[in-house]
């Protein structure tokens, strides 16, 4: 579906790095004929000229190119330039997507790379860009505020996730920009399944080991525009910015999955493992946000009931 865009988001600066001529030009020309300003280079040592007299939102490189790879090219962007990276290439076994967001990409593209594609997804990174920078600057003054008042922390300190407090405080404002911009806004609401009796079991304090690595756990399944809380106890909240419920229950297994991996020991010689239960709701335009709450915290209910360690989404 055609999302209505943020006006700003046409006029992004991009630099195409590629070793072959033919591709920087294709790439150039029809950046350039969707009106973005695009610049190009034929090496990573080319590129980082440029991106030292020029300010580049998004660089879009090749990978195996002769002298500096584009991996390393990614590398040297993204801890010295506000640029985002999309990796393109055609020897799609060398390295996994894993790999290569590990080092800092925000996609990656096989190559023959089709422009419809690539259009489709520097209009995602640049609404992430969007995204992210105004909810840098709502941090930023929340850091001041909470410099001042120390009791309104926002995170919690077990999991160093944030807690429910700041879940209702950034809530309304992505359910404003969803309503706003009409795109999609998923949650997530995530319960460990016989927590109970694994503290009574093996004690408290190997309850909290769970959650901290739950916590863990949760963090790397994440793209960084989506945002999890501890919502209380053993529950937790996850808002996916941008997303439609069925990429959501892809999130959702992936954690799921993710979690069953990991090998709990909370004594000698006992090993085990912890599951968990998730609903999950997509943001209906106009909604209420305690209604969207309560059809995940149902969804939720439903896959406890249906036998646990799944993820229900209606
Ligand atoms: P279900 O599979 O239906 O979710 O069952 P459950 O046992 O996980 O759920 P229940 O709500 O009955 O129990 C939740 C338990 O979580 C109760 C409490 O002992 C434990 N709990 C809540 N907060 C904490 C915490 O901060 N640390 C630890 N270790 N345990 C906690
Ligand atoms: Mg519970
Ligand atoms: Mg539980």
């Amino acid at each position: 579906m055609e999302k209505k865009e943020e006006g700003k988001t046409a006029h992004a600066q991009i630099l195409v790095v590629d070793d072959e001529k033919p591709i920087c030009d294709i790439i150039q020309e029809a950046m350039k004929h969707f009106g973005y300003t695009c610049l190009s280079a034929m090496s990573g040592e080319d590129a980082l000229k440029i991106l030292e007299k020029n300010k580049v939102d998004i660089v879009i490189t090749d990978i195996k190119m002769p002298g500096m790879s584009g991996i390393d090219l990614t590398t040297l962007v993204k801890s010295n330039y506000d640029s985002d990276v999309i990796v393109m290439t055609g020897f799609a076994e060398d390295f996994t997507y894993e790999q290569i967001i590990e080092k800092g990409a925000s996609d990656f593209m096989l190559k023959p790379i089709g422009i419809k594609e690539l259009l489709i997804r520097l209009k995602r990174v640049q609404r992430e860009r969007a995204m992210l920078s105004e909810r840098n600057q709502a941090e930023a003054l929340l850091r001041e505020s909470e410099k001042r008042y120390q009791e309104l922390s926002i995170t919690d300190n077990l999991t160093q996730l944030f807690n429910s407090r700041q879940f209702y405080n950034q809530i309304t404002a992505e359910i404003e920009r969803t309503n706003r911009y009409n795109h999609n806004l998923t949650l997530l609401m995530m319960d460990i399944d016989n927590f109970k009796q694994y503290n009574d079991t093996f004690g408290h304090l190997e309850g909290d080991n769970v959650l901290v690595r739950f916590a863990d756990v949760v963090r790397s399944c994440l793209r960084r525009t989506d945002l999890a809380y501890r919502y209380g106890g053993e529950e937790f909240v996850i808002v996916l910015p941008d997303t439609e419920g069925e990429q959501g229950v892809v999130t959702a297994e992936r954690i799921r999955q993710e979690l069953k991996k990991e090998v709990f020991a909370p004594k000698p010689g006992k090993t085990i493992r912890v599951t968990v239960s998730t609903g999950i709701a997509q943001y209906s335009s106009g909604e209420e946000l305690s209604s969207f709450i309560r059809r995940a915290d149902l969804n939720m209910y439903r896959a406890k009931e249906k036998g646990k360690d799944q993820v229900f989404y209606s």
